[in-house]
């Protein structure tokens, strides 16, 4: 289904909305009607009731032809949905998943400041309760948030944003809370325009000024938002990973048949060996980052936490994979690969967030080496 969706559905409008820094939206609601919005999310809320490998799935395609448009799909349906089904109640739940699973809605996460990304415990956005704890006034500052606004005139549909309730960096110092348009104090900062890749999703800034949020709109408990944030991190970093394995094999295909169908000095370019090796390399790299991301996603449960070092790791691996395979792809095709029609320098410089949000490489290297020190007797 979803390949059919993309060939005929997202193929034909990636380069103009790259082209326009638009997000497509019409085409997002159809994701909606597919069911794709709410994939990992219980029917009785609308959802697809559906597991890791699913996402993961949808990701890879959606990859294939358009990661900035996936990039938007991920911040709704993983950021916002998923992590609102996991770690939310039935009220809220309730509240906002039919409508986000239908499209009604379009949902992000605000957990990046401008002083603060890696280094998430140094936010300086607060949350401060009234008196008798009936509800927080925000303020602060968040940064780079997908889906921040659909219009790019004012802030998009609902957020999960995470603010300090306590004094410090501990792990009971931060609440996750329910934004939603329109509440006082909340506002665009800007539209985030002119960005490497990623083009047709929006970007933005949102600002909270005294804004007035009820506790009932606090997801989880209060100083309770640590373990939900590492839990949906793990999740987002392997369909961020998928998104890789979508870019690495459209280069592919791209290469594979341009070294066919390019002639230099009277042959195929794909008959020397130096193309041969870009094309050979760059499948076994893009087979071993798909056999990791699918073994990792068919064992991870979706509502448990633990996953990290596999999180991760599948991301740290399939990042650079695609942006090598990417690369590859351009040189394979000359000239031609430079041009925004034949697709792969998009490809590639989408590829290149997906080794900055949601962690860098170097979060990984400090992760994975923390996991791997406290495990080394029991790798697999
Ligand atoms: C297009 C786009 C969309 C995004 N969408 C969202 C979103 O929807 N929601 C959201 O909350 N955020 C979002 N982000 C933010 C993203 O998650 C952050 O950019 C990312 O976490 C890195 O944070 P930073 O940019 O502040 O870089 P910094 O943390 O300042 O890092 C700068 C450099 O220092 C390195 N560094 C930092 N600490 C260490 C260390 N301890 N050891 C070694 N090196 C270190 C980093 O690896 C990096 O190379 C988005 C970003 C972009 C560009």
């Amino acid at each position: 289904m979803l390949r059919q969706f993309v060939e005929t559905q997202v193929d034909p409008q990636a380069l103009e909305h790259n082209r326009k820094e638009l997000f497509n939206v019409p085409l997002f609601r159809k994701l909606g009607e597919l069911g794709l919005l709410g994939i990992t999310v219980p029917v009785e809320y609308g959802g697809s009731g559906m597991d890791a490998t699913a996402a993961v799935i949808a990701h890879e395609e959606l990859s294939s032809s358009d990661p900035a448009f996936c990039l938007s799909y991920l911040a709704h349906s993983m950021l916002f949905v998923n992590n609102l089904c996991q770690n939310g109640n039935h009220e809220q739940k309730m509240r906002f998943l039919p409508k986000a699973c239908s499209g009604e809605l379009i949902g992000g996460m605000g957990m990046s400041e401008p002083g603060a990304g890696t280094d998430v415990m140094g936010m300086a956005t607060t949350a401060v309760p009234n008196k008798d704890g009936s509800s927080f006034k925000i303020n602060g500052t968040k940064m780079w948030i997908t889906n921040g606004t659909i219009t790019g005139q004012d802030t998009g549909d609902a957020f999960l944003v995470y603010a300090k309730t306590g004094p410090g960096r501990g792990k009971n110092d931060i609440t996750s809370f329910l934004v939603e348009k329109g509440m006082k104090g909340f506002s665009l900062g800007q539209k985030i325009t002119d960005k490497c890749g990623m083009r047709a999703s929006h970007t933005a800034e949102l600002v909270f000024e005294d804004v007035v949020v009820p506790a009932s709109n606090i997801v989880g408990t209060l100083g309770g938002a640590t373990l939900c944030m590492h839990r949906n991190l793990e999740i987002e970093r392997i369909v961020l990973a998928a998104m890789s394995l979508g870019i690495a094999r459209r280069s592919i295909e791209v290469m594979a048949k341009y070294a066919e169908e390019r002639k230099a000095f009277g042959k195929s370019i794909g008959e020397y060996g130096q193309i041969q090796e870009k094309i050979a390399e760059s499948y076994a790299e893009y087979m071993a980052g798909r056999s990791y991301v699918y073994n990792v996603a068919a064992h991870l449960d979706i509502s448990s936490y633990g996953n990290g070092l596999d999180a991760d790791g599948v991301k740290l691996y399939c990042a650079p994979m695609a942006k090598r395979v990417a690369d590859r792809a351009i040189q394979v095709l000359g000239g031609n690969g430079y041009m925004g029609e034949y697709q792969v320098e998009r490809l590639w410089r989408d590829s290149k967030l997906l080794e900055i949000g949601g962690g860098t490489n170097e979060a990984h290297h400090k992760n994975m080496f923390r996991d791997i020190s406290r495990n080394h007797k029991t790798l697999p």
